[in-house]
């Protein structure tokens, strides 16, 4: 399914609005997380992740960190607005390079439609996954390439 992405930057915030954020390059993919802790963490379905370069994302308003040791021993760090509890950031502490926008928090999030899914073992039934979007069971063994190429080919992105 084509991706129209808006003119960059996107931007996006908190419900109370303390926290504000521009990404400035296009985002790197977009999927979603069917795992029992994005559930959690979102309370919803599923978590919502925008995949962005680090040096292209600007937060402003200031932001409190959460950090959780996943199942496979990697450090998880969720920033959030320390007054109204949103969550904006996931990244992971080993990782520098791994940055996901949790992509509800976009001020237009209507242009959306994930290249993948993943940890779909524990997903809800009520969730219909689009016939061209990939899909894993648990995490993705490629670390997210396959995904990364479908996004780009969504967005219309010739080659890398
Ligand atoms: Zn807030
Ligand atoms: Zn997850």
């Amino acid at each position: 399914m084509p991706v129209k992405i808006p003119p960059l930057p996107l931007t996006g915030g908190c419900q109370c609005g303390r926290v504000r954020y521009e990404i400035r390059a296009v985002p790197a993919m977009f999927y979603l997380c069917h795992c029992t802790e994005c559930q959690r963490q979102t309370s919803s379905a599923f978590g919502e992740s925008l995949r962005c370069e680090p040096a292209s994302v600007a937060v402003t308003g200031g932001m409190h960190t959460t950090r959780r040791v996943a199942e496979n021993g990697s450090v998880r760090l969720g920033d959030f607005c320390p007054d109204c509890g949103v969550r904006i950031l996931h990244r992971s502490e080993g990782d520098p390079g791994r940055l996901n926008v949790k992509a509800g928090t976009l001020d237009d999030a209507a242009w959306l439609v994930p290249a993948g899914h993943i940890w779909t073992r524990s997903k809800q039934a009520f969730v219909t996954i689009g016939e061209d979007e990939l899909a894993y069971r648990q995490g993705p063994e490629d670390g997210g390439s396959a995904m990364k190429a479908r996004w780009r080919q969504m967005l219309g992105i010739e080659g890398e």
